[in-house]
């Protein structure tokens, strides 16, 4: 599985709709302070299912919406689509017939998030669980943000083992036992 494209539309600066091609090999983003660089990276996580408003740098949800600015109003949707191949067929078995797989994250303001994967709305679980099975969740150690490694570093014991977990692409396990304990 290889991320090949992202697209934004009134995701924090991103206000228009933009596409990304993600070739192959390592990316390296570049550009002035405030340009938008992290956002990107938080676009990433966010599609994944990120529902922790702080890892977003924002106090509520709806932060991750286009706030306005002098020249441009604010908008009431954001939307965020990472697209993801599948040529070498290493997706989870659900997925794994399809040559690229498309996930779509759209909140709309005070209504929370929709999902879908290749058109079909999903529960935000299932996106959850694409990605904690391909072990690069939205809390992956693959994404590393500014000022992760200190925090790492001094985490308690039982957090840095969840992260050796979702190092381990395991972790979908416990949100399942979890899911099947609560029926
Ligand atoms: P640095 O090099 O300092 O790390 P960066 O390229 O990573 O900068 P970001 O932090 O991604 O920059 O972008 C910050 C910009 O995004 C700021 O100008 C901020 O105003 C803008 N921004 C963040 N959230 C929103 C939002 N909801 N609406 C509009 N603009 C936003
Ligand atoms: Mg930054």
């Amino acid at each position: 599985m290889r991320f090949s494209r992202l697209r934004l539309s009134g995701f924090k600066s991103f206000v228009d709709p933009t596409e990304l091609h993600i070739e192959n090999g390592l990316t390296g983003v570049v550009g002035p302070n405030g340009c938008g660089k992290s956002n990107l990276l938080e676009a990433i996580r966010w599609v994944m299912g990120e529902n922790r408003a702080k890892s977003l740098r924002g106090a509520g949800m709806d932060d991750v919406i286009f706030a306005g600015t002098d020249r441009r109003p604010a908008r009431n949707m954001a939307e965020v689509t990472l697209v993801i191949d599948n040529f070498e067929r290493t997706a989870p078995a659900e997925y794994n017939n399809e040559d690229t797989i498309e996930i779509t994250r759209r909140i709309e303001r005070e209504s929370g998030s929709a999902y879908r994967i290749n058109g079909k709305d999903v529960r935000q679980k299932d996106v959850q669980l694409l990605f904690a099975d391909a072990a690069t969740g939205a809390h992956s150690p693959a994404l590393v943000s500014q000022g992760r490694i200190g925090s790492l570093i001094n985490a308690k014991p039982q957090d840095r083992r969840q992260i050796l977990e979702e190092a381990a692409g395991i972790s979908g396990l416990h949100t399942r036992r979890k899911e099947a304990e609560s029926r």
